[in-house]
């Protein structure tokens, strides 16, 4: 996810490593578990090792959504997120993870929730919105570019992009 805030200040946010260390964990204690025979005992306390590796990393990242969604309220008047087309971002692997790993919808879920709490305002931009292909320093809509494209160059004006910051800024002229 990517944040630009009042004064166009643009800041990356990363999964946090936390996330990452409990993923890993997950992964170990599933190989551990397809390793026990079925029906036994061994795989039944595997089953329960599991199940609580799930259960922690469910409230790490819970706990992480709300802290991130409580910072942007707190620091932002208006507030434009993206909605996406989930079936086309599920084709791609990588995307998926990703979009997996942040849990978007609850996401917008507590954007929304807490937005209205506190008296800001939150704009959906529509997901055909083409926020990746618009130069947001000339405004020109470009070709439409693959997933892995992660900065490009303006063949109109020849400002140079990071594509989620551009896509930020296009989608922050939505709140105008
Ligand atoms: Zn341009």
């Amino acid at each position: 996810a990517v944040m630009t805030n009042d004064a166009m200040v643009s800041e990356k946010i990363e999964n946090p490593r936390f996330l990452r260390k409990s993923e890993a964990k997950v992964k170990k204690a599933q190989r551990t578990l397809s390793r026990k025979k079925i029906g036994s005992k061994n795989r039944e306390k595997a089953k329960l090792i599991l199940a609580k590796k799930h259960e922690r990393i469910a409230n790490q990242r819970q706990d992480f959504l709300h802290k991130l969604s409580r910072r942007i309220v707190d620091e932002n008047q208006v507030i434009v997120v993206e909605t996406l087309k989930s079936k086309d971002m599920m084709k791609n692997h990588k995307v998926a993870k990703s979009i997996g790993d942040v849990s978007w919808y609850e996401f917008v879920r507590q954007l929304e929730y807490k937005s209205r709490f506190y008296g800001r305002t939150l704009i959906k931009a529509d997901p055909w919105y083409a926020s990746t292909q618009i130069c947001s320093t000339c405004g020109v809509k470009g070709e439409k570019k693959k997933l892995d494209v992660r900065e490009w160059t303006c063949t109109h004006c020849g400002a140079y992009h990071d594509r989620d910051i551009n896509a930020s800024l296009n989608l922050l002229m939505l709140a105008d």
